[in-house]
């Protein structure tokens, strides 16, 4: 026979623990089981009457120490582990946390709440194989992934990092990326505001390989929360660009012997062009003198793309020859604007050279000074509307000479200036596409200038016209 149910409260009116996953179970202050739900018993295999009115000693064969405390109301919570006994004589192991359910002041009741082991180990189960899962992506991920602390010392290094950089994981765990980010001082530095806010940051570097070699390579950073909790990480990935860096220079020396070999026939076309318009000799009829115009007009272009080509692979292969010495750029500007003279006079365009007195002279290469100069004006003339006027100015700032090319023509879009020194480049602009050009003045600009040691600017507003200026260390 059970011993009398002791009625002390009804703590099933409590709360609804019958659907509750976790085991529950009500003593009064004696320890004498007033109710267990669902779970425990499914965990427990007992029916309820073989729980209910029982001493707890009955599935708990050792009661924990301090239940004396949560009876007298000093412990408020109290966490264990018990072998609890199973009907079957096995036992369970289960985390419980106990605590006192006061009634009107007084402990009326203790709960108990507690979780089988095995739903624990279950779950722990669970998160070993997801865990294991991303791991293998992570690790086969063509890829290279790495994630370091913010400061920048490695936690994690896949398969692909390592074919990249040389270095094995258990080499460079614990040590910063420095050690095959480029010699500058900082390189491995990433700036945590911009990532912070969402943005994408994207470089190319060449890393230093653990065997001593080199390694061109496309890195982008992400900013994620520390699982952890300690923080943010910084996860980075890598691409070998090596591939792409030697189709690159296949593609480019090909553009380079082919512009070079057209040269020689295209100049030999211009020559007799010119001949032929010079010849007093040749009495040339209109019909024949205007084809022969317009042969001289394509000519002309074909001619300036030939050259814009190989300038542009000579910058990119770095073969670019610049020799800078000190140059007067007044000089330069005045040559330069009478030659553009008249093309803008056809146009009905005003060149205007406002000279600045006492302007210091520039390191520059004289030759590409001037190209720098004819590619801006030509364009504020080309780009300009009839009646539209061109100026060129200076202005001094510290160590440099800033040149700027003003016009008021047809402008430029916020959007389009992002693009501006794009290679081929050009815009959709009805105005623009009536002009003859091959977008790669811009682009040869930027690159000549930033070889002299310069910058380069612009401030455009859509119909109203465009400043373009670059800047040239002062000389001496
Ligand atoms: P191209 O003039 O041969 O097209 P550029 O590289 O010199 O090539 O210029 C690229 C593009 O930039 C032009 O096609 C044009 O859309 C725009 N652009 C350049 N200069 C100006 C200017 N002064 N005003 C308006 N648009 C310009």
């Amino acid at each position: 026979m059970p011993p009398k149910r002791q009625k002390t409260s009804d703590p099933e009116s409590l709360f609804q623990f019958e659907a509750v996953p976790e085991c529950v179970i009500f003593t009064d202050p004696q320890h004498v089981i007033q109710a267990a739900n669902r779970a425990t018993l499914e965990v427990l295999g007992y029916a309820r009457e073989e729980l209910v009115g029982w001493p707890l000693e009955k599935i708990f064969p050792q009661l924990p120490r301090d239940l004396a405390g949560l009876v007298a109301g000093r412990v408020k919570e109290l966490g264990f582990q018990v072998k609890a006994r199973m009907r079957s004589g096995k036992r369970a192991i289960l985390d419980f946390v106990a605590s006192p359910v006061s009634l009107g002041g007084q402990v009326a009741a203790l709960l108990y709440l507690g979780r089988d082991v095995r739903v624990r180990s279950l779950l722990d189960e669970e998160i070993r194989r997801a865990r294991n899962y991303f791991r293998a992506i992570v690790e086969h991920s063509p890829y290279g992934i790495c994630v370091t602390g913010l400061d920048r010392r490695v936690m994690m290094f896949n398969r692909a990092a390592e074919d990249i950089t040389g270095w094995s994981s258990d080499g460079i765990i614990g040590r910063s990326v420095a050690e095959f980010y480029p010699l500058e001082k900082n390189a491995e530095q990433v700036e945590s505001k911009p990532l912070r806010a969402g943005q994408r940051l994207v470089r190319q570097l060449q890393f230093r390989r653990h065997d001593g070699n080199e390694v061109p390579v496309k890195v982008s950073y992400v900013l994620i929360p520390d699982p952890g909790g300690n923080g943010e990480l910084i996860v980075e990935s890598y691409s070998d660009l090596t591939d792409r860096k030697r189709v690159d220079q296949l593609r480019n020396e090909f553009v380079f012997v082919a512009a070079h070999e057209l040269r020689n026939p295209v100049t030999a076309i211009k020559l007799l062009l010119d001949i032929i318009f010079e010849d007093k000799r040749l009495v040339l009829d209109p019909i024949l003198r205007g084809y022969l115009l317009k042969m001289q007009e394509g000519e002309e272009r074909l001619l300036r793309l030939v050259d814009d080509l190989l300038e542009v692979s000579r910058t990119e292969a770095g073969r670019l020859k610049i020799q800078v010495a000190p140059q007067n750029p007044a000089e330069v500007i005045a040559n330069l604007l009478a030659e553009l003279r008249p093309t803008a006079v056809n146009k009905n365009v005003s060149l205007n050279y406002r000279a600045y007195p006492g302007l210091p002279s520039v390191m520059a290469d004289p030759g590409k000074l001037k190209e720098v100069l004819s590619n801006l004006v030509s364009n504020a003339v080309k780009y300009n509307v009839t009646g539209g006027t061109v100026t060129v100015s200076h202005q001094v700032k510290g160590n440099f000479v800033w040149t700027r090319v003003a016009d008021t023509g047809i402008g430029i879009t916020k959007e389009d200036v992002l693009k501006l020194y794009q290679k081929f480049w050009r815009s959709e602009d009805l105005a623009v596409r009536a002009q003859a050009g091959t977008g790669l003045g811009l682009f040869i600009v930027k690159e000549l200038i930033g070889r002299m040691g310069g910058e380069v600017a612009v401030e455009s507003q859509k119909g109203r016209g465009s400043v373009f200026s670059f800047s040239l260390p002062v000389a001496g």
